[in-house]
């Protein structure tokens, strides 16, 4: 059969570690059989990042904006172990941390279902995809901690010095020691947050749900919900309705127990906070971080994709001792398959797409059929079930295509 032909490059982004290494055994033996690949290629790995003085990160995250399009492999967040083992001029900061600041966008993140790995709440029949906003509230907060009697004040000073639109609030009387914390938030950034999640409803086609505690937080969260409220009066109702998808709003304690009596099959905008922990409760749930995937997506329409999961250090240390790892590179596969699909939409090339679905349905297949790697092998309810090496899976689910 001819190879599949793109047009535009998809920007590659690759990594390190054991998911390095699975990246070129994803494009080896999935990919460059079928498809005459054109990417443009970054090196995120960690050594490249260094010689480059992290230049490489931003001139890829540039790249995506050109093109619209991203696949990224796992990548070391350096801490002061990292520096030492690879002998950095610095601590670089997180590459996820630097992509996000340059896209500004929201990541979502869905677990891959298969038969056989049944989520441990019995009525989620479908996968839910859970919406975090990525700035601010506790995440870039201000604490004190008060050690005696005193008024606890918030103070905003208009920096053009116009007093008549100065506030201050007491927040508290202290009488003893205690504890306090200052938050922010911003309408463009809360609007980022809005306008990307709207989007990735349209292209999923699925129901849009938003939390947060407004009935409590009258100021802060309220405006929360009347951004998102405005922006899909304004900009999305119309295209919902079209769709026939909906934009739902509720409380976040009435969300959490909703969420456990759904089937699924919907996408849950979380604020910082709530997104962070309930990503993790719904990662679990569903069976295994290594079968989630998730994508950034910039209000501006821009898809970068990646596994959830990390680089898989211990793995890597294994293979390094010559020994053949069973790592699931199923993230990491519809990592690809979300790229090479949204590429193949934006330039209706749906030669391109049925690949990126049949790549999907083969790896799915695949372990269905009793053929996976070993932290599946763990979880799965089959009786008639064999571990792989990850080069023997890829090589099963390259049969199936
Ligand atoms: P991790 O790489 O996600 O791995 C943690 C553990 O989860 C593994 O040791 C393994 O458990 C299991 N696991 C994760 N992915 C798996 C897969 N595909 N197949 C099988 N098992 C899998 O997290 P980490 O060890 O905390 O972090 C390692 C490095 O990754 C760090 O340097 C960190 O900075 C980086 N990181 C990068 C990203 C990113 O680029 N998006 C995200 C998170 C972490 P067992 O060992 O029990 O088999
Ligand atoms: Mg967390």
């Amino acid at each position: 059969m001819p190879k599949i032909k793109m047009t535009t490059p998809i920007v590659e982004m690759d990594g390190d570690e054991m998911t390095r290494i699975l990246w070129k055994q994803i494009k080896d033996v999935l990919i460059l059989p079928n498809v005459e690949l054109k990417t443009e290629y970054y090196d995120l790995g960690l050594k490249h990042r260094d010689e480059t003085d992290d230049r490489v990160t931003s001139e890829a995250a540039e790249a995506t904006k050109k093109y619209g399009v991203a696949v990224k492999c796992a990548t070391i967040t350096p801490n002061a172990q990292r520096v030492e083992e690879y002998k950095l001029k610095k601590q670089w900061k997180s590459p996820n941390g630097t992509i996000r600041s340059i896209l500004d966008g929201t990541v979502f993140r869905t677990p891959i279902m298969v038969k056989g790995v049944r989520p441990t709440v019995r009525t989620w029949e479908k996968p839910i995809t859970i919406a975090r906003h990525a700035y601010g509230d506790i995440y870039k907060d201000v604490e004190m901690s008060i050690t005696s009697a005193g008024a606890l004040k918030m103070v905003f000073e208009p920096s053009d010095g116009s007093s008549g639109k100065g506030q201050e609030e007491t927040i508290f009387e202290y009488t003893g020691p205690g504890v306090a914390m200052g938050m922010h938030n911003l309408d463009d950034s809360i609007s980022s947050f809005a306008r990307s999640c709207f989007k990735y409803a349209l292209d999923m086609k699925q129901d849009l749900w938003f939390s947060t505690k407004d009935t409590i937080s009258k100021k802060y969260d309220q405006r929360f919900r009347v951004i998102f409220d405005e922006i899909y009066e304004k900009e999305f109702k119309s295209d919902f309705e079209k769709a026939g998808i909906t934009y739902f709003y509720t409380l976040i304690d009435d969300a959490v127990a909703r969420v456990v009596r759904s089937n699924g099959g919907f996408i849950w905008a979380c604020k910082n906070y709530d997104g962070d922990v309930m990503s993790d409760m719904v990662a679990t749930a569903f069976g295994s971080l290594a079968m989630m995937t998730s994508v950034l997506v910039s209000p501006a329409g821009i898809y970068e994709y990646e596994a959830a999961h990390g680089t898989v250090t211990r793995h890597y240390y294994q293979y390094l001792e010559g020994k053949k790892t069973s790592t699931n590179p199923m993230a990491t596969v519809f990592a690809w398959s979300g790229a090479l699909r949204k590429r193949g939409e934006l330039d209706k090339n749906e030669k391109l797409c049925s690949f990126a679905d049949r790549m999907e349905k083969a790896s799915v297949e695949t372990i269905e059929n009793g053929e996976m790697t070993k932290d599946i092998f763990a979880i799965s309810e089959l009786t008639d079930k064999k571990q792989l090496t990850s080069e023997e899976f890829l090589t099963a689910v390259a049969g199936r295509l």
